[in-house]
């Protein structure tokens, strides 16, 4: 059985815990301190702002941009859930631009088209670790005087011209759930430039507290989602080894390109990576020609022992998502891309043979059933 994710968890996190556990700190404490200067070395960023999870991060951004009824965020629409739930969390309605043909990411010539008056944030989701053409995102952003936010939750350590995701718009958020690059178990950061967002969301995390004043003294109406001390050591440990983990990511994906290079039936992923972006190698996510052969794959793969999974599903297709009004044929890149995209296994410590076993199940099936389905 090879699974579709893994965490990579070596004896060093399982000391940093332990050290936790015997220090009676277990909130509120030093690691988490810790961890929040390393997390803004990796953006780039002047503040980092460790929170419960990445949905929480994401949240946490519309209240302190003061997104609420009756304004608008642009996004997309090919995503995982939270970037686009987080704008309904504070009343606010998501407008979503189709991705680029062929990619993963938000079309920024679509962008333009859709901004109005109630546009208050673009929410630019780097797919995959694939950064999004920020350059142009940017300069739509700033001609309309609209801040940018970067979900980064799949895109730790990827970089734009040498410059970290996550720090390139007004504010950044990144997850660690165990699927991700690293995990802290659930977890998530923001990471920003910009002093007040960086204090109003450490308040809005710890029940409205500030800082400097007394623990029952609520300044604003708050919430609880602080990160644990836990795991942020766990967290730490695993940034310690954030270079290492990406590169061997990144080996993982070139064993898989080479060994699927060439199948007429099946797009590769990241054919569009341009020579200024780094990848952060999060999913392994292929396409294929048809809907159906996706399926026949998958189940086959399955049958096998191999994890996959169709990702992402539409958001705007998502049960609660129709009952805004949304059907098939709004975002046609995007309904292509969740009809006939496949992640495969892909975690960092997966070896050359997995890969092979993957690549041997994949190639029999498309060699022998591919041709007929056409
Ligand atoms: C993982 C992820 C998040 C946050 O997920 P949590 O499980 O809440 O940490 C947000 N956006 C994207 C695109 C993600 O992949």
């Amino acid at each position: 059985m090879i699974p579709l994710s893994k965490p990579d968890i070596t004896e060093r996190e399982i000391e940093r815990v332990t050290a936790v556990l015997r220090s009676d700190h277990l909130s509120c404490g030093p690691v988490i301190r810790e961890f929040e200067t390393k997390l803004a070395t990796v953006a780039g960023t002047r503040y980092a702002v460790a929170v419960s999870s990445g949905t929480t991060a994401l949240h946490l951004l519309m209240l302190a941009l003061g997104i609420g009824p009756g304004d608008e965020v642009i996004t997309t629409p090919y995503s995982f859930i939270s970037s686009a739930n987080c704008i309904l969390y504070v009343g606010a309605k998501p407008v979503f631009c189709d991705i680029v043909p062929g990619g993963f990411n938000i079309d920024p010539q679509a962008i333009a088209a859709k901004i109005t008056s109630k546009t208050k944030a673009i929410l630019v989701v780097h797919v995959f670790g694939f950064p999004a053409a920020m350059d142009e995102i940017l300069k739509i952003a700033s001609e309309h005087g609209i801040p940018v936010i970067e979900d980064a939750c799949e895109a730790i350590g990827a970089r734009i011209d040498g410059k970290p995701v996550g720090g390139l718009g007004v504010a950044g958020t990144f997850a660690f759930y165990p699927n991700k690059q690293i995990t802290t178990g659930e977890g998530g950061v923001i990471t920003t430039n910009d002093p007040y967002i960086a204090e109003l969301t450490r308040s809005l995390a710890n029940q409205g507290r500030s800082h400097d004043r007394q623990w029952l003294l609520h300044e604003r109406m708050g919430y609880n989602y602080r990160l644990n001390e836990l795991s942020a050591a766990l967290g730490c440990a695993q940034l310690e080894r954030l270079e290492a983990i990406l590169a061997a990511r990144s080996r993982v994906a070139g064993w898989y390109q080479e060994a699927l290079r060439d199948e007429p039936l099946l797009t590769l992923p990241n054919p569009l990576e341009s020579p200024n972006t780094q990848t952060s190698w999060f999913v392994y996510v292929v396409r294929f020609h048809s809907h159906r052969l996706r399926e026949m794959i998958a189940e086959e793969l399955q049958n096998q022992g191999v994890e996959c999974r169709p990702y992402f599903p539409a958001i705007h297709l998502q049960p609660f998502y129709r009952s805004f009004g949304y059907a098939e044929g709004d975002f046609p890149e995007t309904e292509k891309a969740a009809d006939t995209g496949l992640a495969l296994p892909f975690f960092t410590r997966m070896t050359q043979s997995m890969i092979n076993t993957v690549a041997a199940i994949l190639k029999k099936f498309l060699h022998a059933k591919g041709p007929q389905q056409d």
